[in-house]
């Protein structure tokens, strides 16, 4: 056999050569537009706490009081004993939020995919998803055993085909005795977490409808951001009712922890007795769920409201800036490509709701380059991270950076200023 330590030590040899090894960061502050990081205060761009809740004081008051009245842990899987009141709260109000039949929380969004789609669909069955998804999407259609097909990136004419060829194959099917029609699934996030852009909902309603499909949708970066009182881009795209699962985190801009889907309430029924990851797993602790009921009120009122507004003035100014800065230096020799993706967000956009992503990727390519730009802002006060593979596709890091609705306009100017003195060493 083979020695333990060197043989892990030879892997992660390969990985550095690569150019993508990670590390832990210890953050020794609250998430905050400044985080301190080894003793020293940094401009945080980093953070998917998008209306500033994860540090919020009614929030925390809510994790709190849940501490209080009901311990700190759960003390079983929700099926046992583990279900507690303010797990039955969370979902009415996430129900309630969403307008939809009912709820169920996962203790993490990643959970929540993986236990809802292998729920759902299994080898008899297909599964349709966009190119760019989230890695918990691919993982559970690879978990569920249903036939994966993949199309481009909101490319429609793809979408369009995948589910035909699926079709025909559920229709042609010979064996009588399966105990139900097999199913056709296509998943896609609303807001892409890497990207920011949209993806074209109505269209994509339309499509699984003509060909007898079902649609789940993660709201994971669009959540408490875009649609009536922060309800996601299906409601902004006037389609909620047409999906049917909605998934979401609790742990961006709902600044909490924890997943959950929105649905049927026979769609909750199934998961609460066919999800695994929901079955096996201790219930959520109460201050994750009083958190994020909190949260979940927060983001419908009038400072939901008011922190939507302010986050879309950091963002027009991070975008505008930006523009601006690499307009600025078209010859940047490796930079020549640092693009982002500032003009293709509206091409879908919902009849009412214009709100841009907080999602700014700074697209850079080349997988060293982009970890040695986030290294010198870092340096000059600014922690952004460099995005590599296996986050994004390779050639493909980036620089993503977030403002939230914390931020200031001073901090945004103080993250151009030290960028364009990032790029300027690459011209020499
Ligand atoms: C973050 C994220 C998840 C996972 O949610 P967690 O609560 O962090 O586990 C799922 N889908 C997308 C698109 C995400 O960005």
């Amino acid at each position: 056999m083979r020695e333990f330590k060197s043989d892990l030590a030879q892997e992660l040899a390969g990985i550095r050569a690569q150019g993508l090894h990670r590390q832990l960061c210890e953050v020794e502050s609250p998430q905050s537009p400044r985080i301190n990081v080894a003793g020293r205060s940094l401009l945080n761009l980093s953070s998917n706490d998008y209306l500033g809740l994860a540090d919020h004081p009614r929030v925390k008051e809510g994790a709190i009081r849940a501490v209080e009245r009901f311990g700190a842990g759960s003390g079983a899987s929700r099926l046992v004993s583990g279900s507690l009141s303010p797990h039955f709260e969370l979902e009415e109000a996430l129900a309630e939020f969403k307008q939809t039949e009912a709820a169920l929380s996962f203790s993490s969004g990643y959970a929540t995919a993986l236990g809802t789609i292998s729920a759902l669909v299994g080898p008899d069955d297909f599964i349709i998803i966009d190119r760019l998804v989230h890695a918990s999407i691919v993982d559970a259609a690879r978990l569920s055993g249903a036939k994966l097909r993949v199309f481009a990136h909101n490319d429609l004419n793809e979408l369009e085909a995948r589910l035909a060829w699926a079709a025909a194959r559920t229709s042609t099917r010979a064996h009588s005795q399966t105990p139900r029609v097999p199913r056709i699934l296509v998943v896609t996030e609303s807001v892409f977490s890497m990207d920011g852009d949209r993806a074209p909902l109505r269209e994509m309603v339309e499509l699984k409808d003509k060909y007898g499909a079902w649609l789940m949708v993660d709201e994971a970066h669009a959540t408490g951001l875009c649609g009536t009182s922060g309800r996601g881009w299906a409601d902004a795209q006037n389609i909620s009712a047409r999906v049917e699962v909605h998934m979401g985190t609790l742990g961006k801009a709902l600044g909490s922890a924890g997943g959950f889907v929105c649905g049927a309430r026979e769609l909750v029924d199934l998961l609460a007795n066919r999800a695994r990851s929901f079955i096996f797993s201790t219930a959520p602790v109460p201050a994750a769920a009083g958190a994020a009921i909190a949260a979940v009120r927060l983001v419908q009122g009038p400072e939901g409201t008011a922190r939507r507004e302010v986050l879309q003035r950091r963002i027009g100014e991070l975008r505008e800036g930006i523009a601006t800065r690499l307009a600025q230096e078209p010859s940047a020799g490796g930079m020549a490509t640092l693009g982002f993706h500032g003009s293709s967000e509206r091409r879908f956009g919902g009849k009412s709701d214009a709100a841009e992503s907080a999602i700014v990727p700074l697209i850079v390519g080349n997988e060293a380059e982009a970890v040695r730009l986030a290294v010198e802002l870092r340096e000059r006060g600014v922690f952004v991270p460099a995005i590599r593979f296996p986050t994004v596709a390779r050639g493909q890091a980036r620089l993503r950076v977030t403002v939230t609705a914390s931020h200031i306009e001073a901090e945004v100017s103080e993250f151009l200023a030290a960028l364009a003195l990032c790029l300027r060493p690459v011209q020499a």
